[in-house]
């Protein structure tokens, strides 16, 4: 008897979302993150849910249709992480006309199943609000609806989900061998320790470094598939609303400015071709430097490199082949199944907002192994998405009636972060002090207590910017403090 039915390696959002779905179908299963969970991918995520409209260039219309409707179901499930907003699409005289892109907006419209959100129009942007940030050249742009998500949030209430419902978790856990026979015995590195653990059937799903895990862990060969370097970079808010800009580039790609963490504008993505290895990869002078040319084509606010106060880059990996197909794929998915073996499930690539179907995909695929229950997530919510997305706002004032020391801002950030769960959170408190120490401007000891609890923080980067971005604003001095009360909440646990 194997102590697993499913055992992934991976603490990506395919990961996590696999592990959710099997755990919820009554699998046993066990998911190990060598590192913390959303530390690939997702902690440099362009932060967009939505059906891709350039895509429709190429023609995949399914495709934008399918991630629409994987965008309605993320509004249903994590109202507290996902967040509708107006795209602004600014018409540039070099770009794409605009009879083009009001066609192609109107097919986007169509797609879209929901119906929840506002359909596209046009803006005079000489009298628009929309159109005081940018430089007075734009005399015109088309407005849609779409949405943004924290994907590093996303990815940890999907592993708590998931653990909810009887998953095992693992991070800082790495898995270094997997040897196949009818079982798989996977020799699992944690914290120095090596331990075996077997399991009816194996999910792969380490992003970018696939081909290494192929290669070293599971002795195969590796899918033949490509990696690019993701690129964003932060700088102080560059307008006063909570629209997205959609903006055209001269080599075609769609570059996006984000409201990001109140005070901030993210503005991604650079993508370039990359050989090295995935752990290591950084932002390059030339992303920031193109990613600031991009912006400065349309705002009036001029920035430079100096101007940036973050920068992030992460490994992606798209499976080799020609344009057309790799255009209409959502990420890498294949089973290996062979007589007296165990089967093998690998899957890489794909979009934020597609990765709920993909893991049910996956399973789907794996059933035939195992007597589970059918698939169910399209109509669960995520923990702390018990109410509609509509009603974030009001959430969020009831949070601060409820405990009114908070403050509108911080009632805000923790509706936005954990949703209705900000009651395991806050309890019972009265005042501020009631909830611990104080880093930076709202982070309490009870949210740090919480996060190493529940949500599987082990040290302050893992709060500090994949939990939430408060990495952004806390001071030197605090950070040493979280620190400092993180190794003393660890030791006390021990
Ligand atoms: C920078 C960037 C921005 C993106 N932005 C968007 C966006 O805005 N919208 C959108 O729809 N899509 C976006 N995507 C795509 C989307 O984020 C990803 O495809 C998605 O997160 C899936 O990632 P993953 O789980 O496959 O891989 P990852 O998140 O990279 O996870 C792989 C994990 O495997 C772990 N691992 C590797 N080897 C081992 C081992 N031996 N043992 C244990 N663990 C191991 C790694 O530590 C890593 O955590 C973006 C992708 C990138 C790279």
């Amino acid at each position: 008897m194997s102590d697993f039915d499913i055992a992934i390696i991976g603490g990506g959002l395919n990961g996590a979302s696999v592990a959710r779905d099997a755990a919820g179908r009554g699998l046993r299963v066990i998911l190990i993150e060598q590192n913390d969970l959303g530390c690939g991918a997702a902690a440099s995520s362009s932060h967009l849910m939505h059906g891709n409209f350039a895509d429709l260039e190429q023609g995949a219309a399914l495709r934008v249709r399918r991630a629409l409707t994987e965008r309605a179901v993320g509004l249903r499930s994590a109202p507290h992480l996902v967040r509708p907003a107006r795209f602004v699409l600014p018409v540039h005289e070099s770009e794409r006309p605009p009879a083009m892109l009001k066609a192609g907006l109107y097919v986007y419209d169509t797609l879209a199943p929901d119906g929840a959100l506002s359909r596209s129009e046009t803006l005079d942007m000489t009298v628009h609000e929309m159109g005081h940030p940018l430089k007075r050249a734009f005399g015109v742009a088309f407005e849609y609806s779409d949405c943004m998500v924290d994907e590093n949030r996303l990815v940890v209430l999907t592993a708590r989900d998931a653990a909810d419902r009887g998953a095992t978790i693992r991070t800082g856990a790495r898995c270094a061998r997997a040897d196949r026979s009818d079982v798989w015995k996977l020799a699992v590195i944690d914290r120095g320790n090596r331990e075996i653990v077997t399991s009816r059937a194996l999910v792969s799903a380490v992003g970018a470094w696939s081909s290494r895990v192929a290669d070293t862990v599971l002795h195969l060969p590796a899918v033949q598939a490509s990696l690019t370097r993701v690129s964003q970079i932060v700088v102080k808010r560059l307008y006063d609303h909570n629209n997205v800009y959609a903006l055209q580039n001269d080599d075609k790609r769609m570059i996006y400015a984000i409201p990001y963490e109140r005070d901030f504008t993210l503005i991604g993505s650079a993508e370039q071709k990359y050989s090295g290895d995935p752990d290591t990869v950084s932002v390059a002078a030339e992303d920031v430097i193109y990613l600031c040319k991009a912006a400065n084509r349309y705002f009036r606010e001029r920035i430079e490199p100096a101007d940036v106060v973050h920068a992030m880059a992460g490994p992606n990996v798209q499976v080799d082949g020609p344009m057309e197909t790799r255009w209409r794929r959502d990420g890498y998915l294949n089973l290996s199944r062979k007589f007296g073996e165990a089967p093998l499930l690998t899957m890489f690539g794909g979009t934020t907002t597609t990765a709920r179907r993909r893991a049910e995909v996956a399973m789907t695929r794996l059933s035939p192994f195992f007597e589970t229950k059918s698939a169910w997530t399209a109509d669960a919510v995520l923990p702390g998405g018990d109410f509609s997305y509509s009603q974030f706002d009001a959430e969020a004032e009831r949070a601060w009636r409820r405990w009114p020391f908070l403050g509108g801002r911080h009632a805000q950030r923790l509706i936005a972060a954990y949703g209705t769960r900000i009651e395991v959170i806050l309890g019972d408190a009265k005042v501020m002090s009631d909830l611990g120490p104080k880093f930076g401007e709202d982070l309490t000891g009870a949210e740090v207590q919480y996060l190493m609890k529940h949500e599987w923080a082990r040290f302050p980067e893992d709060i500090l910017w994949r939990r939430s971005k408060l990495g952004l604003t806390m001071p030197a001095k605090d950070r040493e403090a979280l620190s400092a009360y993180m190794a003393q909440t660890t030791a006390e646990a021990a």
